[in-house]
């Protein structure tokens, strides 16, 4: 099996060619020391963890899988070293406040790296980025007194964290959870109630388990406005941040059996009594997490990217191994039996489907970091509320279309293998099933889709895709006298105008059909994805063409990105035509049958 190799030539291409990393983290004065050698160092240096520390306990992991007993869970061997070394490394704190005890270092860098994790060992990978998230929404909404005792113990890896929403009964719709919390005369709160698929609720990896946990006050209005936040320990800490040797009544019932990643714990967690404190406001809990939501969408597509990245490797390495059939143009190894079958024009386009959406996918995701960095570091109001606003429209796409194009590319790495890709060997079988569940955790994609054309399409009127397209203007006025862009940009044009028939189309028959805009979500979402990834494409031909021009060494690298752009140009984007009729034909055809007649 060929080892996972962090892609740090692609990468370095992305952050300095097309999005020219350096230069805007100097624009801003939180991130000015963020020069291009150290953000080389830093992807460096994580690209080793992944390599050396995570891909080597990744089909381990998934064969041993976590286990329970009575209320403790046991990491598969290995986890708890890696976790330390991961610690001592530094890695938690990467993002975080540094009032605290963070780095503060930008989104891009860390998106960069969580799909490398995620990559080598999505299982490992997501103990982590849950601490991330948690720390994120405490440092944004915690009181000053909850960040000094917590903050500091999860940035340095002793303590992790977790994100307790979901309720048996109430998963996407969390306006129906029950879980109560009750005001003790010490201004904590006592929480019980049951939270089920609860990641790293228990495991042995860390002293202390945080959960930031959603649940509802005795007064609170009914529905997602009744909703409050808090923080719950496993282990009690005293005033003075000490951890005591008090437990918490706070239990892991069990954990789930389930399809791939198996070495990351999903717990159903029991809340009796348990002390917890306020985060943020009361009543406010939801949108509290919405902050963190951001962030946590967008690890779930690098989840995607990663695994597909990951199968492209080793799907490529076997194609030009595996010795079967004929080149249709002739035998290229005549002495022997058989050409490797990457000669094969179908596993190519296996291949170059998987190439191209990867590297599409990278790019968005550094995009939509792009603008989470602007719009917590830039210095400008202005600059900081339109870079809200495109990752607004930009993250629902992002988690969707990343971890549905992330899914396929494993299904299609596992295909160039054949019936070696359906065995447990050559591990496409376990990116098949890690992937799968990145489509359905933070919000089933169905509900991103939903959320994108529903609230940040429909009800802001078009105008964040306003802001959108603006961007793109900009981009394109820019390549104006770049003969060579001209064939491209004439696509981009096309299925740009694709893009705003659909979009006219479903707001104006969403004022007379209630159904109008749940029928259209789905396809509206690929299609903006497919309008998105182009306009990545876009970037990256232009940066790939101005590298060549300028006299670079290294063609053959820009050479093979042409390729790929114009394959994704002409055998994935005509596609945004076949959207466009479903997104028009509105919701007859779909509520037509009585639901007994399913
Ligand atoms: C392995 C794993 C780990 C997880 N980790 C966590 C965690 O750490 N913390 C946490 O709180 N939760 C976690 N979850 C829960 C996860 O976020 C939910 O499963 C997910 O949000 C979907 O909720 P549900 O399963 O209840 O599905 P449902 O909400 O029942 O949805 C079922 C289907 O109906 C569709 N649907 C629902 N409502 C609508 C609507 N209004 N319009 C159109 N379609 C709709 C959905 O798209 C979906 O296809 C995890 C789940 C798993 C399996």
């Amino acid at each position: 099996m060929a080892a996972y190799k962090a892609p740090l030539r692609d990468i370095r291409f992305l952050l300095n060619n097309v999005f020219d990393a350096g230069e805007l983290f100097a624009s801003m004065p939180d991130t000015t020391e963020i020069t291009d050698d150290l953000i080389a160092a830093i992807v460096e240096a994580a690209g080793k963890i992944a390599e050396g520390l995570l891909a080597p306990i990744n089909s381990s992991g998934d064969a041993e899988a976590c286990h329970f007993e009575s209320g403790t869970v046991t990491t598969p061997k290995g986890f708890k070293e890696a976790y330390k070394a991961f610690a001592d490394g530094g890695w938690p704190s990467l993002t975080g406040d540094v009032n605290y005890g963070g780095q503060g270092m930008p989104k891009m860098l860390s998106a960069v790296i969580e799909e490398m994790l995620f990559a080598a060992n999505s299982s490992f990978a997501l103990y982590t980025i849950l601490n991330t998230g948690a720390t994120l929404t405490l440092s944004q909404h915690g009181s000053d007194e909850l960040k000094q005792r917590y903050l500091p113990q999860m940035y340095s890896g002793k303590y992790s964290g977790t994100m307790c929403l979901t309720e048996p009964h109430a998963g996407t719709d969390l306006g129906m959870i029950k879980t109560k919390a009750e005001t003790q005369a010490d201004g904590s709160y006592l929480l019980s109630g049951t939270k089920i698929f609860i990641t790293a609720g228990e495991h042995d990896l860390t002293e202390n388990i945080i959960h930031l946990v959603l649940a509802k006050l005795p007064d609170a209005p009914p529905g997602p406005r009744g909703i409050s936040l808090f923080l719950v320990p496993k282990f009690l800490v005293d005033e003075s941040g000490t951890l005591t040797a008090e437990r918490n009544t706070v239990v892991c019932g069990s954990i789930e059996h389930k399809m791939g990643i198996k070495a990351s714990a999903t717990c159903v967690m029991n809340f009796d009594s348990a002390v917890g404190y306020l985060v943020g406001e009361e009543n406010q809990g939801l949108s509290h997490m919405f902050t963190m939501m951001n962030y946590e969408r967008l690890s779930m597509g690098l989840q995607g990217n990663g695994l597909a990245d990951s199968s492209y490797q080793l799907a490529a390495a076997y194609a030009k191994e595996r010795m079967q059939g004929r080149a249709a143009t002739g035998a290229l190894q005549p002495r022997l039996n058989a050409d490797p079958i990457i000669v094969h024009p179908d596993v190519r386009r296996m291949l170059l489907t998987m190439r191209a959406n990867i590297l599409a996918g990278r790019a968005l995701s550094l995009y939509a970091a792009s603008q989470l960095d602007i719009s917590r570091f830039h210095p400008i109001e202005a600059s900081r509320k339109k870079a809200e606003q495109l990752v607004a429209l930009l993250i629902p796409v992002q988690k969707a279309y990343c971890t549905d194009r992330g899914f396929e590319a494993c299904v299609l790495g596992q295909q160039v293998l054949g019936g070696h890709g359906y065995v447990t060997e050559w591990g496409l079988e376990q990116n098949v099933r890690d992937a799968r569940i990145a489509q359905i955790y933070e919000g089933a994609n169905g509900v991103q889709a939903l959320d994108l054309m529903g609230r940040k399409t429909v009800r802001s009127n078009g105008e964040l895709l306003d802001i959108l397209s603006g961007e793109m203007d900009e981009f394109v006025a820019s390549q104006k006298d770049v003969e060579a862009m001209h064939p491209y940009l004439a696509a981009f044009e096309k299925c740009r105008g694709r893009l705003e028939e659909a979009t006219s189309s479903v707001l104006a028959s969403s004022s007379d059909d209630a159904n109008a805009v749940g029928a259209a979500s789905y396809s509206y979402m690929e299609l903006m994805g497919l309008v998105l990834y182009c306009f990545m494409w876009q970037r990256i031909l232009s940066a790939a063409l101005a590298d060549q021009k300028s006299g670079s060494n290294d063609t053959d690298y820009t050479d093979a990105l042409v390729k790929t752009g114009e394959f994704f140009l002409q055998r994935l984007l005509p596609r945004t035509e076949s959207l466009l009729v479903e997104i028009t034909s509105g919701a007859e055809s779909l509520m037509a049958m009585r639901a007994e007649q399913f």
